[in-house]
This record gives structure tokens, C-alpha cells and sequence, in this order.
């Protein structure tokens, strides 16, 4: 079993790269999963002393962004001490023999839309979110291929693990959400349909009524909002209408899109493995039967799934289509709690033996440096034990 850790630029600054990485090579871990692009965060780190933290309210890119490299999309750099990380990092693994994969966040970069409004996903309603970017918008796409290959360029990568690619849900990092009606899970399938020019355009250009089609998606979240309970009529209306599968099917492909952009620019011969978790926000939407091709689809665009059911797992072993390009499974070990309690325990005894039905060949320990160095090594003994 191959054993990752993510970490933070930050928390390696302030504990020092050369130190942190001996520790981690020390644990027995193979591989560093360092953030490369970061979403808003606020984090406690136990680590050196008294906890620190850190905070980010917009989100940023961590590595020395070469700006002259981008288009439109000019990366929102971190300080000059954070993105110092990555060439200290690299300098140092080579020595230790400790693999580095670019943990890079996809669409959740508020600071794109703050600079880039007709980039931000949008309610069917009209109505833009501010926390994400669509991945069918052309500007995105081009600052991340641009992206991918200026990490790629400066730093002797393995693994670029993307970080949600696919649409998450309508309300996904709200700033203090104030949602006060009950909002059914169809509405919340519904409310995600993104409706931005690109994603229009798109259903427009496949010959879709998109206006007719915003109205029905409009009027099912009034009658969700007013009936929560619903009807089961109206949840399989929706799942039939040929033009709204149509249109969800655009949205899917448009991730499945994205992962073949963020490799567009490298030498297929050299490229790092691609990494990326399973999701999907349309699961009452989407029949059985389309979400297994789409899964099939994004499956032959990366190495490496995350994320995925057991139940998923054997049937993309046994698919077809992926005959050819058999893909490997991760799996992401986030205590969320303190693993010293029991929730921490129990969460992560439940997520080994996942992994074990699974037949995973990584895990990835989320965070190192949210985490003690007890707590790290605690980790990794229970990941190479036999259960
Ligand atoms: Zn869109």
C-alpha cells in the first residue's frame, strides 16, 4: 500500500521543509500531497508550540506562479514565504526519495470570480455563486491548463490530484448561509444546474432550448420549495425530459473535459499520473445507467479515483470500456476528529476497511500538519497494519 499525506505550504513553512519532510519520510509515508492552489480556509495547527492559525477568505495559488504564462486569469499568488515551499520542497525530496503530487483545488477558487464574474457558476435563476468557477468557461479552462503546466514545468511532479472537478452542490462554500425554507434534495439537484453564458451556450450549440429549459428546472424548485415532500411524478418527469438529461449530461461532460485540459499542455510521455474524486450532484436526476458511462468517461481521463462505492469499484474493473486503461483507486483517510478520540477511531477503522474491500492501492492521511506527529505516525502504523 502506497501512503500519501497531504500538507499545507503554509504549515511547512512555519515548521521548516527540510525538518518536516525527514519527519515524513521517518513515518514511513511515500508521498507528499502539497496544496498548490487553495480554497478559503481557516486551520489549527498543533504543531511547534502553541496552535497557530491560518486563514485565507478568498482562497489563492501556493507555488510561484510564473504570471507571464496566463491569459485573462492572472493567478492570485499567495506571499512570496508560502510559495517558497515548492522549490524548497522539491530541492529536498529528490534527497529523501519522497514523491510529490500537486494537490490543486479546481473550481472552488472564489478569488476567480471576485476578478471574473462571468466566470462564477449560476443559478438557474440568473443569479451567480460567488464561491465557484464553472469548469465549461473557456477563460477558466485556459488559465488551468496554463495552470497545470507551469506546475509541471517547474516541479519534478508524480501526481496532480485534482480537487473538486466536478459541480458541487448549489450552496457548497456559502460564506454564513442563511437558508431559512426547506430545500428538498431535488430542489438542491436542481438549484445546482448551472446556467452561466458558457453553460448556455453550450446547450444552445447542441440544438437545447435552454430558455424553455431554465423555466421547467425554474418552476420544479418553486414547487419543491412550496411541497417539500414532493412527488415522485415529478422527480421522474424531470429525469425523463430528453433535453434536461441532455443538458445534465453537458454539465458532467464539462468536468470529464476539464481533467483533459489540465494534462493539454504536457508531454504524454512524461505527464504525471492524474488523480480525482467521484461526484456527482445530479443523483436523482442522472438514471443508473448514464452515470456509470459518465463515470466510465472520467475514469479514462485520469489514473487514479477517489472517492468511489465498493459497489462502483467492481463495476469499473469489469467495464469495457476500460479494458484498455484499467484505473487505480485512492482513498482519502480524514479523521476529522482527533484520531486520539473515538469518532477520530472509529472513522478511521471504517475508512481502512473501505479501503481494504476497495482494494485500494493508496491512502492518503489528511493533513500532516493538522495533525500531532503522534497522530501522523499513529496513522500510518494503523494503514500498514493488517486488519
Ligand atoms: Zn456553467
Amino acid at each position: 500500500m502506497r501512503v500519501t499525506t497531504y500538507a499545507y505550504p503554509w504549515d511547512l513553512a512555519r515548521i521548516g521543509v527540510e525538518r518536516a519532510l525527514q519527519e515524513i519520510v521517518s513515518c514511513g509515508i511515500d508521498a507528499l500531497d502539497l496544496a498548490s492552489t487553495y480554497h478559503p480556509i481557516d486551520t489549527l495547527s498543533p504543531r511547534d508550540g502553541s496552535p497557530r492559525v491560518f486563514t485565507n477568505a478568498r482562497g489563492a495559488v501556493y507555488f510561484p506562479a510564473r504570471t507571464e504564462r496566463y491569459g485573462r486569469i492572472q493567478p492570485s499568488v499567495a506571499a512570496p514565504e508560502i510559495c517558497a515551499v515548492w522549490p524548497e520542497v522539491a530541492k529536498h525530496a529528490t534527497k529523501l526519495d519522497l514523491e510529490i503530487s500537486a494537490w490543486t483545488i479546481t473550481l472552488y477558487q472564489p478569488w476567480i470570480v471576485d476578478a471574473h464574474p462571468e466566470c462564477a457558476r449560476t443559478l438557474p435563476s440568473g443569479d451567480p455563486i460567488g464561491s465557484g468557477v464553472c469548469p465549461a468557461s473557456d477563460d477558466f479552462r485556459e488559465y488551468f491548463a496554463a495552470l497545470c503546466a507551469d506546475i509541471v514545468d517547474q516541479f519534478a511532479v508524480s501526481m496532480i490530484r485534482l480537487e473538486g472537478l466536478a459541480a458541487p452542490t448549489y450552496d457548497y462554500g456559502w460564506l454564513r448561509p442563511r437558508v431559512l425554507v426547506e430545500v428538498s434534495p431535488l430542489a438542491g439537484e436542481l438549484l445546482a444546474i448551472c446556467f452561466c453564458v458558457s453553460c448556455c451556450r453550450r446547450g444552445i450549440d447542441e440544438g437545447l432550448d435552454v430558455e424553455a429549459l431554465r423555466q421547467l428546472v425554474n418552476d420544479a424548485i418553486v414547487a419543491e420549495i412550496e411541497d417539500p415532500a414532493g412527488t415522485p411524478e415529478r422527480a421522474a418527469n424531470l429525469a425523463a425530459d430528453a433535453e434536461l438529461h441532455a443538458f445534465l449530461v453537458q454539465h458532467e461532460r464539462a468536468s470529464v473535459e476539464l481533467a483533459r485540459i489540465a494534462v493539454s499542455r504536457l508531454d504524454a510521455a512524461t505527464a504525471p499520473r492524474l488523480s480525482t474524486m467521484v461526484w456527482t450532484p445530479y443523483s436523482q436526476l442522472l438514471d443508473d445507467h448514464t452515470r456509470s458511462d459518465l463515470q466510465d468517461e472520467l475514469a479514462l481521463a485520469v489514473d487514479q479515483l477517489v472517492g468511489v462505492s465498493v459497489h462502483d469499484a467492481q463495476r469499473l474493473r469489469s467495464s469495457s470500456a476500460l479494458s484498455e486503461r484499467p484505473v487505480e483507486f485512492g482513498v482519502l483517510l480524514a479523521p476529522l476528529h482527533s484520531p486520539a478520540t473515538a469518532a477520530g477511531a472509529e472513522r478511521i477503522e471504517r475508512g481502512l476497511r473501505g479501503a481494504a474491500e476497495l482494494g485500494a492501492s493508496e491512502i492518503s492521511l489528511y493533513n500532516y500538519g493538522l495533525l500531532r506527529e503522534k497522530d501522523v505516525r499513529d496513522l500510518v502504523t494503523a494503514v500498514r497494519a493488517p486488519l
